[in-house]
């Protein structure tokens, strides 16, 4: 029985408990990885109520995950933001980690099957505090480049967000806490820096900022949207650009961010210190116009947050 997360869930079009929502064992994404997901996050504001942040964006990430697979999801980009709405509503959730995944149930065995399939969905809305630790959030992580690298082009694409990447996010993770590192960074197979094992990463040097562009097998994050954003805000540029392995010993302020891992300073990379081995100037500078999103503080000039209510 899985861990109880939430009393409900959305599944397939109804809200039903969180243990009835169960699949066959021959479920084909379980033998195949066929799913997309998304992860989004729903913060509890001071003077919006509850929010989900960047909503429609994720919706459309997801679809397009969907598109590139020729899946086909049986509801809207409108039905579903209306069901992650009604179930974080359903579970009185003021703060919410929402896992909507759509895949290929119980529709046989064989990799051409799916063709022409309908997907089945679910919309999890569960309380998930800070990925990396909220000491992480402070005062940074600690990590390691993987052994790994990240896909190469043209074999799987890393731009949709799809179950079966994440063995190669789940090879980098493990390495990085198997050499007791609190997440891993990847290289991509030409031996730029790709992204974490599910985080965009920033780079700051003598105040130039830089990022890898999504031809360096990332997934195009949407916090790493944002970011970009708000440094752009401050009167920063993000140059987009190949970046190799040692610019990250040299740099002196590093951040990963994510959706779940939200925007966190990286403080050390293969045991050696990041700038003064703390939280950088610029990531605070992030960090609090990112949080101020959500307690009011940064004006939400976008429209990325979608009240519940
Ligand atoms: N890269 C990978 C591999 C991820 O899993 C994630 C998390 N979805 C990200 C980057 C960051 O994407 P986002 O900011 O849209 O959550």
């Amino acid at each position: 029985m899985a861990k109880k997360q939430a009393e409900f869930i959305w599944f397939n079009g109804n809200i039903m408990p969180w243990q009835e929502a169960t699949v066959h064992v021959m479920t084909h994404a379980i033998h195949y990885g066929s799913s997309v997901f998304e992860g989004v996050r729903a913060y509890h504001t001071p003077h919006k109520g509850t929010c989900i942040f960047r909503l429609q964006e994720h919706t459309q990430r997801l679809l397009d995950s969907a598109k590139i697979y020729r899946m086909t999801i049986p509801y809207t980009a409108e039905q579903i933001d209306q069901a992650t709405k009604d179930i974080i509503k359903k579970n009185n959730l003021k703060s919410a980690y929402i896992r909507p995944i759509a895949f290929y149930g119980d529709i046989g065995m064989g990799l051409q099957v799916p063709f022409g399939q309908e997907t089945e969905m679910v919309i999890a809305a569960f309380e998930w505090g800070a990925y990396l630790g909220e000491e992480g959030l402070q005062n940074g992580v600690d990590a390691g480049i993987t052994s790994w690298n990240r896909l190469a082009a043209n074999t799987m694409p890393t731009g949709a967000k799809a179950g079966g990447n994440y063995l190669s996010s789940q090879l980098i993770s493990m390495e990085a806490r198997r050499h007791g590192y609190q997440e891993g960074i990847a290289l991509d197979i030409n031996g730029y820096l790709s992204e974490g094992a599910g985080e965009n990463l920033f780079i700051m040097r003598n105040g130039v900022i830089s990022t890898p562009p999504r031809t360096a097998a990332i997934l195009p994050g949407i916090t790493r949207d944002t970011v970009i954003t708000l440094l752009a805000e401050m009167g920063y540029t993000v140059v987009e650009e190949n970046i190799p392995r040692e610019a990250l010993y040299l740099a002196d302020e590093i951040l990963m961010c994510g959706t779940a891992a939200e925007v966190t300073p990286v403080r050390s990379v293969d045991g050696i210190k990041v700038g003064n081995g703390s939280r950088g100037p610029i990531t605070e500078k992030v960090q609090s116009a990112f949080f101020g999103l959500f307690d009011g503080t940064t004006e939400d000039k976008w429209g990325w947050l979608t009240p519940v209510e």
